[in-house]
């Protein structure tokens, strides 16, 4: 409102006053407060969306932690539970043949034996995974002969391989030294070999060969067994798994022994290569570097 007072020469006087409408004013003034609260809204719920992704992603990795923790912990019940019930009804069943000699239940007592056997190795390779997991585990990198320490397990396996009427076959080049930890690099090639003597059939063949180049040394151990398939091949790595859970559990396998060695080839800063075809036998191939300037804690 704007007003002018006036005045004649008269004497008289008055006051002029205007009016402007403020309504337009008003209205913007509205569209804005409204438009302010409705960014300021949209706003806080991009935010909010943002930042429970961002926590959700950062959680992520300890969340995946976690399950496979409880994943690794319920596997490892299971299996322990499976010996401990075959046990417990081999003795339930002794304990009603009293009269009877040791010799007369000797397949009671032998499944007891082999079962107690299966249990040693299973809590050895859970404990080894738990020290891997927590780096407990300092590994003694010397300068080693390859090709003795390959002899020396090829001598002492040959006989597991003929007890099965398997034949174990060793192609070793001669001098091959790397850098590594002979326990672990012979714990590795247990179980590479061990493994080509569970899931080979009686009668078939394997062979253990070591070669070199420039600056790699190849250890191959390759079977005429069941073979891997391709969908298998990365998965066989993984803790507890298994192509063929009963036929593994018959040879004693828990699917723990390819998680130790995939740490042992990383440990060595190595390689492990697979060549397979199910029904068509399998090639596990390590590769060493010879020079091993990659090996770092030297
Ligand atoms: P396991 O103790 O059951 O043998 P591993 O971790 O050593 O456990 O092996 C995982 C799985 O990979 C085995 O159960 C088997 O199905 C498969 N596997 C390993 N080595 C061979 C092989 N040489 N030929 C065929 N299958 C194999």
């Amino acid at each position: 409102m704007y007003s002018a007072y006036y005045e004649l020469s008269s004497g008289k006087g008055g006051v002029i006053q205007v009016f402007q409408s403020r309504e337009i004013d008003l209205y913007i003034l509205n569209q804005l407060f409204f438009v302010i609260i409705s960014i300021g809204s949209v706003s806080i719920f991009v935010l909010i969306l943002i930042s429970s992704y961002m926590a959700k992603k950062s959680l992520e990795p300890v969340r995946l932690a976690y399950e496979r923790q409880k994943e690794f912990v319920g596997d490892a019940s299971h299996e322990l539970r499976t010996p401990l019930t075959i046990m417990r009804t081999n003795l339930e069943l002794l304990s009603m043949k009293e009269d009877e000699t040791i010799k007369e239940n000797e397949k009671w007592f032998n499944n007891i034996f082999s079962e107690t056997e299966a249990m040693t190795k299973l809590v050895q390779n859970l404990l080894t995974l738990a020290q891997v997991d927590h780096n407990q585990i300092k590994s003694n990198i010397e300068n080693l002969d390859l090709s003795e320490l390959t002899k020396k397990i090829c001598d002492k396996l040959i006989l597991v391989a003929s007890e099965k009427n398997i034949q174990l076959k060793s192609i070793i080049a001669d001098n091959v030294m790397i850098k590594g930890d002979a326990n672990r690099l012979e714990q590795l090639f247990i179980i590479l070999i061990d493994n080509a003597i569970k899931y080979t059939s009686e009668g078939g063949s394997i062979v253990v060969s070591l070669m070199t180049t420039t600056d790699k040394a190849y250890l191959s151990v390759k079977d005429t067994g069941v073979g891997i398939s391709e969908n298998d091949k990365d998965k066989i790595f993984g803790r507890f798994y298994r192509v063929d859970k009963v036929r593994s559990r018959e040879q004693g396998g828990a699917g723990l022994g390819l998680s130790i060695a995939k740490w042992i080839v990383a440990d060595h800063k190595a390689t492990i290569e697979i060549k397979s075809n199910l029904g068509d036998g399998s090639e596990f191939i390590i590769g060493f570097n010879t020079k091993n300037k990659n090996v770092n804690r030297l």
